[in-house]
């Protein structure tokens, strides 16, 4: 029996694109996708800096024109990884961002914040989004949220896991559990759809997001959800159609004024906006237009691109797409009519020759776009929130089954990799494998990898430990190895030897000092992230306090110009109020940034307290005028 939660939970569908959170609402049984502050109902995952202040979600997205160095995208593709990855490398071209190698090659955003180089790791940059997805459900809520399930594409491995359950620790929420998106989006389905549907079905979850591509076979009986098979493509999804229509219009410029504007971040940043606007455009239009005014050096850009321009552009990424499908079902060792539903999930799976391509490839079969593909996965995660708290009643009542996407071994002796637990098995799972050690061995190391390749050297090593203390004289010392991962998909490996009754044990969570964060690193993550937080609320305050003031001081020398009806009257206070008001121009003209949001509100008590008895005697006098 999973352990139950007390308090408000949600489930947050952390994007690479684009975040959405849903709540489970109770007296309605299903679950409700909550509107940012912007009365959208997903948040763009972008979080940009300024000399000012921070901002995360619309208000980063709709600035990161003219702030493209300082405005950061994607950190889920950052996440876990490391900076010498070739995918991270390849990544950091294409940014506008800057990255750079930190501690133990972790890559580290670098941005300039209130006029100082700050360095970010992508644990920090993913707490922001996930804080600002708990302030939208706070606010909506009306009460503090603490408890959240998170999503992640099926195909993240181990420590990308962790790093994002290190993310919602710093963003301080207690991270109830991981699932992976394509589950969350079938169960969003299956309370939908299959409820009470007591016969076996197979669906298959074809989820194409901004950044990433996830493929799941799922068997669905009796309300149990069992991952048969994933596969996907973490660097495939809108941003790469994206990339093509950018490319292809690059180079219609050169053509148009033989000018490169490749390199120019700004005016790439502005096309790139405009392609997408344009792409989602093509989802049910047969073209559409880009109009960039001054584009590049005072040069206006427009242009069209039509549907099928589009669909040649991106055709090679498409058929992949349905590569990988072919690929998941081989796993899942099942024929395309085996599959029962279809289900569609991902803003990018609602272009038309994605949605033919797979028809075809199921033979006309009719696909399933009745959830809304931007919000199945946070839908799901709220629903499974739902299920792990505390006096929340949910019916159906569902069990959760899920695999691992990557093999699970340890390294033997001539680079051989051993397999202790194969990819697709379904988790929690628990296995132990017996060794034996070389003659005279006194310790061994126990490295554990990831892969599907037969060599370690070309599989993913997660961590390492010793055993030692082995008794060296005897010949062979058997050694035993347990593999055991838990319902986060969060592996835990342990070693003994039991030779003469003695054993030794040692528990490892891999990465635990490597890739992971500290204990230590977290706190201190979350005391930075306590900062920013507070650091923003004053930035609030004294914004408000500056506007109040602006609108007072406005207010004043719109009643001094009024026909001189003031000065007429109390003449005696001009002097006062002229120069009052000349005061907090002054001190709003001045820069704000040393300032203290108290010298505009007292400014503000000061210039009230000349302006009222005036303004008084103003409406005083109005109102006898309008009774003479
Ligand atoms: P992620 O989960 O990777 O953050 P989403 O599922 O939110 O991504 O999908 C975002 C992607 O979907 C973006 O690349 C966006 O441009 C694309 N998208 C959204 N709506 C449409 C549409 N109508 N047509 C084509 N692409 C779309
Ligand atoms: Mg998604």
């Amino acid at each position: 029996m999973a352990k139950k939660y007390e308090g408000l939970a949600v489930g947050i569908d952390l994007g690479t694109t684009y975040s959405c959170v849903a709540v489970w609402q109770e007296e309605h049984q299903r679950a409700e996708i909550i509107h940012n502050d912007q009365g959208n109902r997903t948040t763009p995952s972008c979080v940009a800096f300024t000399d000012k202040q921070r901002l995360i979600g619309d208000a980063a997205k709709n600035q990161a024109a003219s702030n493209p160095t300082n405005t950061v995208f994607d950190a889920k593709r950052l996440i876990g990884r490391k900076y010498s990855d070739s995918l991270v490398k390849n990544d950091i071209m294409l940014w506008p961002f800057k990255v750079v190698p930190g501690e133990d090659d972790k890559p580290m955003v670098a941005v300039k914040h209130k006029g100082q180089e700050k360095h970010l790791c992508a644990e920090e940059i993913s707490s922001m989004i996930l804080t600002k997805m708990r302030d939208i459900a706070e606010k909506y809520l009306d009460a503090p949220v603490n408890n959240a399930v998170i999503t992640v594409p099926a195909y993240f491995t181990d420590s990308q896991r962790k790093a994002t359950k290190d993310a919602g620790a710093i963003a301080g929420l207690n991270v109830m559990r991981i699932i992976n998106e394509p589950t969350a989006a079938a169960i969003a389905y299956g309370l939908d759809k299959l409820a009470g549907c007591k016969e076996e079905r197979n669906i298959l979850i074809f989820d194409l997001g901004g950044g990433t591509f996830d493929v799941s076979v799922l068997k669905v009986k009796d309300k149990v959800f069992e991952v048969k098979a994933t596969a996907g493509n973490t660097h495939l999804g809108g941003q790469d159609f994206d990339h093509r229509m950018v490319n292809y219009l690059v180079q219609e410029f050169k053509k148009k004024n033989k000018m490169d504007i490749s390199r120019n971040s700004k005016a790439l940043r502005r096309l790139k906006i405009a392609c997408e606007r344009a792409k989602r455009t093509l989802s049910f239009a047969f073209d559409a237009a880009i109009e960039l005014d001054a584009l590049y050096q005072g040069i206006d850009f427009y242009s069209s691109i039509s549907r099928a321009k589009f669909e040649e552009l991106n055709m090679e990424l498409f058929k992949e797409c349905m590569e990988i499908v072919n690929h998941c079902l081989y796993d899942a060792d099942m024929e395309v009519s085996d599959i029962h539903d279809v289900v569609l999930v991902g803003g990018s799976s609602r272009i038309p020759k994605v949605q033919q391509l797979l028809q075809e490839f199921f033979r006309g079969k009719h696909l399933c776009k009745s959830i809304n593909p931007d919000e199945a996965v946070a839908y799901g995660a709220a629903v499974q929130a739902a299920l792990l708290s505390e006096d929340i009643k949910v019916a159906p009542e569902l069990v959760l089954m899920d695999v691992i996407p990557l093999s699970l071994g340890i390294g033997l002796v001539g680079d051989r990799m051993h397999v202790v637990i194969p990819r697709n098995s379904t988790i929690p799972a628990r296995r132990t494998r017996g060794y034996t050690t070389k003659q005279n061995q006194t310790s061994v190391a126990i490295n554990v990898y990831e892969g599907e390749r037969t060599r370690t050297s070309d599989n993913n090593l997660l961590g390492w430990f010793s055993l030692s203390g082995l008794p060296g004289e005897s010949r062979y010392n058997p050694i035993y190895v347990c593999f055991d991962i838990d319902a986060d998909g969060i592996l835990n490996v342990s070693a003994w030897e039991e030779t003469n009754g003695c054993r030794n044990e040692i528990n490892i969570t891999t990465n635990n000092d490597r890739e992971r964060l500290s204990a230590k690193e977290i706190q201190r993550l979350i005391e930075e992230a306590e900062k920013y937080k507070v650091e923003d609320a004053e930035f609030f305050e004294k914004a408000e306090a500056i506007h109040a003031l602006d609108r007072y001081v406005e207010k004043m020398e719109n009643a001094v110009k009024d026909k001189g009806m003031v000065s007429k009257l109390c003449h005696l206070d001009m002097e006062e109020i002229c120069s009052a008001i000349a005061k907090a121009r002054n001190l709003l003209k001045g820069d704000n940034q040393q300032r203290e949001a108290d010298e505009f509100k007292n400014c503000l008590k000061e210039v009230k307290g000349i302006f009222k008895p005036i303004k008084a005697k103003t409406i005083f006098l109005s109102s006898l005028l309008v009774k003479c």
